[in-house]
Parts: structure tokens; sequence; C-alpha cells
């Protein structure tokens, strides 16, 4: 079942619920209420018929009865349909009529529990019952009240005769009953508009949801189809959901990337040395075996071989790190000139044929990088100079201050990049042919170091500037944002 479904049917439910219990609150309130108005009308016509026939003073008979009723005028003009029980003399009045309602009838019984008078014509109904107990009771199916009393002499000394009284709530129940279909009616009309106004509402409110979901069984049926974005506007906890569900489509598409890159770049790279090596070991196994000039050379391009797709994993893999601490790094800030000295210390320990100059403007400097991305990018650097330096073994480093920037510049007096080159240094796995021939990346790079910075740089907002002279020399100039300036990376 759908959500909308689902929700629009419980909150009917309730709705239902709490429209039928106030109904029938109200329905029993009135009852109550119109039910105690009737019984005092009953008891006000009991004592009413109780005062003016103790009148009479004497035990009731039909004589003393008719000739009280004559003589106090409370006969009524003769009607056809009342009837007195017995006797002929009162076979047309109707007198006791005077005190009642349109809905009550009434019976006077003499000392002796007989009946000698009554408005009612139906026989089941004239028996007297328990004495001054309001109950309830049934007329020719009609329900209604009875209720019994004594009558008594002036005096209150003695009983003279007793009462009925019937009251009819033929009319009430009729109200009633008709009442009980109005407010059925009007629940179910309303529980219908209310169903309809549900059903759209819910629906507006789920329509953000279900876009989402639309789109994420898109993604899970296909899976490598990670350029589709959620795009809902509502303002509310679903489109904060369906920004989570982007960012986290951005990150699986930025890893899956990632992998597709690392996976071809791996293919790609690990090819060469990967033939080279076979090539050998077939030729080792075909004739070179017992020549111990190839079997040498044959082992030392491959250890040689094996050597270089070892850096490259290496590089690789550090590649990948990279890029998932870039995403997670917390740390960001660093004394840029800490780190520039450990840097150059490091390098005189592995490099000391070199000559480190160093100028620092103003310590310290601290700048919106982490020191261990900083430390990286450094080395790189400096790597590369001494790598691709030769003659003269010189390398400047020097850390200022712009406005916003701290400026780092690592220049040496190496063999230089050409032009044309300068534009693709920063590519993965791109060397210049200058660095092939010298084949120096196979003792120490394959072409991920600027790669690697340019990463760096990228993810801390630097800039990034280099000037090269082919045996002139390599300038790169690093302008890193200052903490305060640019605290958000
Ligand atoms: P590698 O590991 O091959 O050094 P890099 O990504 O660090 O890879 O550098 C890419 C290429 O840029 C190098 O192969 C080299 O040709 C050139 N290069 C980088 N730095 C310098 C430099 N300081 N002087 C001359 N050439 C450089």
């Amino acid at each position: 079942m759908s959500l909308r479904k689902k929700m629009v049917l419980v909150s009917m439910g309730l709705f239902f619920l709490i429209l039928t219990i106030f109904t029938l609150l109200a329905l029993s309130i009135s009852n109550v209420s119109v039910f105690k108005h009737e019984q005092k009308t009953v008891r006000e016509t009991a004592r009413l018929i109780q005062m003016n026939i103790s009148e009479i003073n004497a035990p009731l008979t039909q004589d003393n009865l008719t000739d009280y009723l004559q003589s106090n005028q409370v006969l009524d003009p003769i009607r056809q349909h009342t009837i007195l029980t017995e006797g002929a003399d009162f076979a047309n009045s109707h007198s006791i009529l005077h005190f009642l309602y349109a809905n009550q009838t009434a019976c006077l019984y003499n000392a002796d529990k007989n009946l000698i008078f009554t408005t009612n014509l139906d026989e089941n109904y004239q028996k007297l019952g328990p004495l001054n107990k309001l109950v309830t009771g049934s007329k020719n199916g009609q329900k209604g009240f009875v209720l019994n009393v004594p009558i008594y002499n002036k005096n209150k000394t003695a009983i003279i005769g007793y009462a009925k009284v019937f009251h009819s709530l033929e009319f009430y129940y009729n109200l009633k009953n008709k009442m009980i279909l109005l407010l059925i009616g009007l629940e179910v009309i309303t529980i219908l508009v209310v169903l309809l106004i549900m059903y759209y509402s819910i629906g507006s409110f789920l329509k953000p949801i279900h876009s989402l979901h639309k789109l994420m069984r898109y993604i899970a049926q296909n899976p490598k189809d990670l350029h589709m974005r959620s795009d809902v506007h509502s303002g509310d906890e679903i489109e904060e959901l369906s920004n989570i569900f982007n960012k986290m489509l951005d990150r699986i598409a930025e890893q899956n990337d990632l992998q597709q890159r690392f996976i071809s770049d791996v293919s790609h790279e690990l090819r060469t040395p990967v033939a080279i090596i076979m090539g050998h070991l077939d030729m080792l196994s075909r004739w070179g075996k017992n020549d111990p000039e190839i079997l040498q050379e044959s082992l030392e391009a491959s250890r040689h071989e094996a050597h270089r797709m070892n850096l490259m994993i290496n590089d690789m893999l550090e590649s990948i790190g990279l890029k998932n601490q870039l995403s997670t790094s917390k740390e960001k800030t660093c004394s840029l000139e800490t780190v520039i000295k450990m840097v150059v210390n490091n390098f005189k320990m592995v490099r000391p044929d070199f000559d480190y100059q160093l100028y620092i403007e103003k310590e310290p400097i601290l700048a919106a990088i982490s020191s261990q991305h900083f430390e990286q990018l450094l080395t790189i650097l400096v790597d590369n100079a001494t790598k691709y330096s030769s003659d003269h073994k010189i390398i400047q480093l020097s850390l200022t201050l712009s406005l916003d920037y701290a400026i780092l510049i690592v220049k040496d007096y190496g063999i230089g990049i050409e032009k044309e080159d300068l534009n693709h240094i920063f590519e993965r796995f791109y060397r210049t042919d200058k660095s092939r021939n010298r084949d120096i990346g196979s003792a120490t790079g394959l072409g991920i170091g600027l790669s690697i910075l340019n990463d760096l740089v990228t993810a801390y907002h630097c800039q990034l500037e280099v000037e090269s002279e082919i045996h002139v020399g390599t300038k790169f100039i690093i302008k890193i944002p200052l903490v305060n300036k640019n605290e958000k990376i």
C-alpha cells in the first residue's frame, strides 16, 4: 500500500473516530437533558391531577368523580374517541384532558385500584403499576414514561384513589431518529469532503518524496548513471534529505571516477613494464638460461621494471589516499616556516650535494592548509628541483607575505621545462621528453608528483604559477591563503 494511501487511511480513521465520539457525546448530552425535562413534566401533570382530584375528599367513585369534574367545569366537550371504561355516564367525557399535554394519557382508579376513568383505549395499559416510581413503559408500541400516584383526601389522612399518567416519548424518539440520520448524513458528507482534501494535500506533501524515491529507484536500477540529481525545493526536511542524497551521489560519482581513472591509469602504465618483463622471461626460457650475459641482462632489466612498477603502485596509492584525505581532512592551519625548515633539513640529509638557500620574510606565518599537506606539497617541489638539476645545484626557497596570501617560491637552476610542456606537467603520468631521456623517472618519479600538487592546490584554494626556461631553471610560485582571511576551505 502506498504511503499516501496509508496516511489518508490513518488520518481518516482518526477523523472518523473523533467525529463519531463528538456526535455520540452531543446526542447523549441532549438525550439526558430532554429526558430530565420530560420526567419533570410527567411529575408535574401527576401532581396537578392529585391536587385537583383530592378536592373530592371521599373515596373515588364514578359518581362523585363525574360530579366533581362537571361541577368544576373541567369536562371538555364531547369527543368520540374518548371513553370511560365503565358506565355510560362517562362515555363521552374527556374531562381530565384539561390537565394533560397532547402526548399524555391518564387513568383514575378508586381506592380498591379499580379503573373508573381513562383517556386511553388500550386495555394492556390500564393496569395500575408500582406507585410513585417513574418507569419507562410502552403503550401501543410507543415508548414513554409511566407514573402511578395515590390520590389523598384533603387532610392527607387517607387514600381516596389512584392516578396513572402515561407520557409518550414518540415525538422525542422520532426527533432523535431524524437527528441520528441527519448526523450520519452530515458525517458521511464531511468525511468525503475531508477525504478529498486529505488525499490531494497529502499527495502534494509527498510529491518531493515521490520524486526522490523515483530518482533513487532509477539509480538503483542504473548504478552507473550517477549524473542525475534530485531537484526538491520543498523548504523542509525532505529538501534537506534530497541535498544529503545529492552530496552522497557527488561523493560516489567522485569515488567512481577516481576508481575508473585509477584502473585505466594502472592498466595503461603497468602494461609496458609487464610486457618488458614478459619479453625477458620469454627470451630466458627459450635460449637465455645458459648464456650468463643474457641471463644477467634480463634479470637486471626485469628487476628494474619491477622496481618501476613498485614505485608506480606506491605513487598511485598515495594519490588515491590523498583524494580521500582531502575530503575528510579536519586540520586546516599550519605555520609555514616551521614546515619549510623541516623539509629543507630532511633534504639536506638525502641530497647534501645541493645548496639550499632559504629566505623567510616574517615569522610566524599561519596559512590555511594542513601541515601534512603543505609538507607533501613542498617535498614534491624540492624533490623535482633536485631531480631536474645537474650542473647548478642550488635551490632557493622564499616565503613572503602579500595582503591575503603567503607566497612560497621554489626556484632551481636545472634543465627547465619547454613552453608546450608547461600546460601538461600537472596531468597525471605526464613527463617531459627531457626527463624521460634522462631516465630520471625510473629511479624517482613517474609523473604523479605534480598532479598530487595540483590536487592539493585546488583543495586549499591556492594559486599556482610556473615560470621556466630551458637550461636556465624553473620557478614554482604558490600563493596560500592566510588563516584569518580565509578560514573556510
Ligand atoms: P615526476 O615524478 O616525473 O617528477 P612530476 O609530476 O613531479 O613527475 O613532474 C612532471 C614532469 O614535469 C616531470 O617529468 C618533469 O619533466 C617536469 N618537471 C617537474 N618539475 C620540474 C623541474 N623543477 N624542472 C624541470 N622539469 C620539471
